[in-house]
């Protein structure tokens, strides 16, 4: 008999991965499945930074690198961070990753234990709760509503903190809906956080680059006042179209980066070498890029809150910023989950059923506008025909 240890069996998972894994079991079996349920562009790697990844192999960068990242890659981030903000950080403070999801679990296993609460947005990403609750820790959900355009509210965030608060997570632009803050409560909040100096914040700023209809993305890294105790996690995967290399990065506070940095030596040891210089060449590179992914997703924005605001007792609020519609399917009769199954065994659309981002999302699903126009169009044909079905039927 083996002893593991029982945090495991709090630990959860992303609800994603089941649905593709189950959407590429029906396209085994010849079904013709449209993939609206998993998070990344649908994009190729731009070419010049995937140059950048087979020279540095040519060149013989084989060997393991410092923990942190190399130097030039930090200093890179650091230059893009001033570019895209106007702020200034030092690279010392930098620390490259593999992938975004590394820096919510380094900083989760940094505040988190039995008798500590941790604010997450609820519908929000599902690993920060399963994390949070892994470590022992109390996961407190921060609402994240409809009628507030998805925008986490400064007020109520603010209320739920108590003594035991350690970490506030936040995430702006937002999965799954698409939410963007404004500037106002951005500011209020951090007002707010001046009465809880002992509260750490993590700002999840992964979709910073994805913002339509004349959004602005405020970062929370334009605040000096919370500098000595703000996260910032960010990273290659969406707005490079980078998911599979594994890029991420964060800046931490001075006197978190020395913890970051031993359980990066005491786990990975360091990203891929190769994988660092793509990074490289994607933040040293031309940005149109990214210009043109954006201004092609925000093509597609418009098609799928069209389509799904014409589809039976649907409603869809737009949304301004990632790649993501959520849209209100509380008064189709259905659940969200069983309804998000029915789309991908009948209809043959995968979504995500809202409450595999938290409690709060019930009466939503999740689609990703990361696909082709004509996919997009043809999932929505489907959903309509299927929803005017189960309606008669
Ligand atoms: N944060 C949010 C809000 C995300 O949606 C995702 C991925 O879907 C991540 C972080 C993790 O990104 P990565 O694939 O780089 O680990």
């Amino acid at each position: 008999m083996l002893h593991t240890v029982s945090s495991f069996d709090r630990i959860g998972e992303e609800n994603a991965f089941a649905v593709l894994a189950r959407a590429q079991n029906l396209a085994a079996q010849g079904r013709d499945i449209i993939n609206l349920g998993i998070g990344q562009p649908d994009f190729r790697t731009p070419e010049h930074i995937v140059e950048g990844a087979i020279k540095a192999l040519r060149d013989g960068h084989h060997g393991y690198t410092a923990a942190t990242g190399i130097l030039p890659l930090r200093e890179a981030v650091a230059a893009d961070l001033h570019r895209r903000f106007g702020v200034t950080i030092s690279p010392d403070r930098v620390l490259i990753v593999p992938g975004g999801k590394v820096t919510m679990h380094m900083a989760i296993m940094m505040f988190g234990e039995p008798g500590a609460d941790i604010l997450y947005p609820d519908p929000g990403f599902p690993i920060y709760r399963s994390m949070i609750e892994f470590t022992g820790a109390r996961a407190i959900p921060v609402p994240i509503r409809e009628e507030n355009a998805f925008a986490f509210s400064a007020e109520e965030t603010l209320r739920l903190i108590t003594p035991q608060t350690r970490l506030l997570i936040l995430n702006s632009p937002a999965n799954p809906t698409g939410g963007v803050t404004p500037r106002a409560e951005i500011e209020k909040l951090v007002a707010g956080l001046a009465r809880f100096p002992d509260v750490a914040i993590m700002s999840d700023e992964i979709y910073g680059q994805m913002v339509y209809d004349g959004q602005e993305h405020v970062s929370l890294t334009t605040f000096p006042e919370i500098a000595d105790r703000l996260i910032l996690l960010d990273g290659w995967s969406k707005t490079y179209a980078m998911t599979g290399w594994r890029m991420g990065y964060s800046v931490w506070p001075e006197k978190l980066y020395e913890m970051a940095r031993k359980l990066a030596v005491n786990s990975y040891s360091c990203v891929n070498a190769s994988a660092q210089f793509a990074g490289l060449a994607a933040l040293t590179g031309p940005q149109e890029c990214v210009a043109e992914m954006v201004a092609e997703f925000d093509r597609r924005r418009k098609v799928v809150v069209d389509g799904l605001n014409a589809l039976p007792n649907v409603t869809c609020a737009t949304p301004t910023g990632a790649f993501y519609a959520f849209p209100n399917i509380s008064r189709t009769g259905w659940k969200s989950k069983p309804l998000a199954s029915a789309l991908l065994e009948d209809a043959g659309v995968a979504t995500i059923g809202g409450p595999d981002f938290g409690v709060y999302g019930e009466g939503y699903i999740r689609l990703s506008y990361a696909n082709s126009t004509e996919n997009i169009l043809r999932a929505l044909d489907r959903m309509k025909a299927f929803l005017e079905r189960k309606n008669e039927g």
